[in-house]
């Protein structure tokens, strides 16, 4: 009995570990003895006002990947909601050169990134989180959008344009849009990434995702399998467990932990 258990549990540790790997980055990067920080490090110098008065986006891109105009808008006012930044959110793009790199790894997105960064993501009184948007896909094709460290998010479009179908409902503008929503929120700590959350939202078998469809959180939302989950409309908006959360971490009710730097 004990050892069908054990062989049982062995399985689904087997089928879990691929989705680890997913859009949570963070192989290679506990050990690298960087401070880079983990996808939710910075969380409480985004949700805090005391240090970091404001923040600004920066986006590189490669010549022909610039993101959609309705994706950073969406995600500016999606940060402006949640974030204390009275001094402003600012996004910053420049047209970027990444090479010829087809495959990327975690690793690869964390040296370009950190590259290309215009500032250290904590300079004066400003927060400076990156997004790339390179050439070409992750080493797992099914991942459209990556978080892999503290600061620095890559987004494949060639990977979010094949996830389109024939029908483009949803088409890749949409996509393109959750998405970017969904890793910046991976930065903001979500799901329990850096804290253990009094709601009950946790995807039990994705960890880091949301349970509940209608969050942008949910853990399709991240992958090429996502036309299977939706009909057009896509949910863009962190739910209200989401939110919670945010205000808890920010008014200190919720603990937080592997925080770069705290109030
Ligand atoms: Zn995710």
């Amino acid at each position: 009995m004990e050892k069908g258990v054990r062989i049982c549990f062995g399985i689904l540790v087997v089928l879990i570990s691929p989705i680890l790997s997913g859009c949570l980055g963070t192989d290679g990067l506990l050990n690298s003895g960087s401070n880079r920080g983990i996808p939710g490090g910075l969380t409480l110098a985004c949700l805090d006002d005391s240090t970091y008065t404001s923040m600004v986006i920066e986006i590189d891109y490669e010549l022909g990947y610039q993101p959609e105009t309705t994706s950073t808008d969406m995600l500016k006012e999606r940060l402006e909601s949640v974030c204390a930044k009275p001094k402003g959110i600012e996004i910053l793009f420049t047209e970027t050169d990444f090479g010829d790199r087809e495959v990327w790894q975690a690793s690869d997105i964390r040296t370009s990134g950190w590259e290309e960064k215009s500032h250290d993501p904590r300079d004066d009184s400003t927060l400076y989180w990156q997004v790339i948007f390179p050439s070409g896909t992750y080493h797992d094709t099914s991942v459209l959008g990556v978080a892999v460290d503290a600061s620095t998010i890559s987004i494949f479009k060639d990977s979010i344009d094949d996830a389109e179908n024939v029908f483009r409902r949803p088409s890749a503008e949409k996509i393109e849009n959750s998405v970017l929503i969904h890793e910046f929120g991976h930065l903001l700590g979500l799901v329990n990434t850096v804290y253990t959350s009094p709601a009950d939202h946790e995807d039990s078998s994705k960890p880091g995702h949301s349970s509940n469809e209608d969050s942008v959180m949910y853990w399709a939302i991240e992958s090429s399998s996502i036309a299977n989950f939706f009909d057009n409309e896509l949910p863009t908006e962190f739910d209200v467990d989401d939110k919670n959360d945010l205000i808890g971490l920010a008014d200190g009710s919720i603990p937080c932990t592997d925080q770069l730097w705290t109030p």
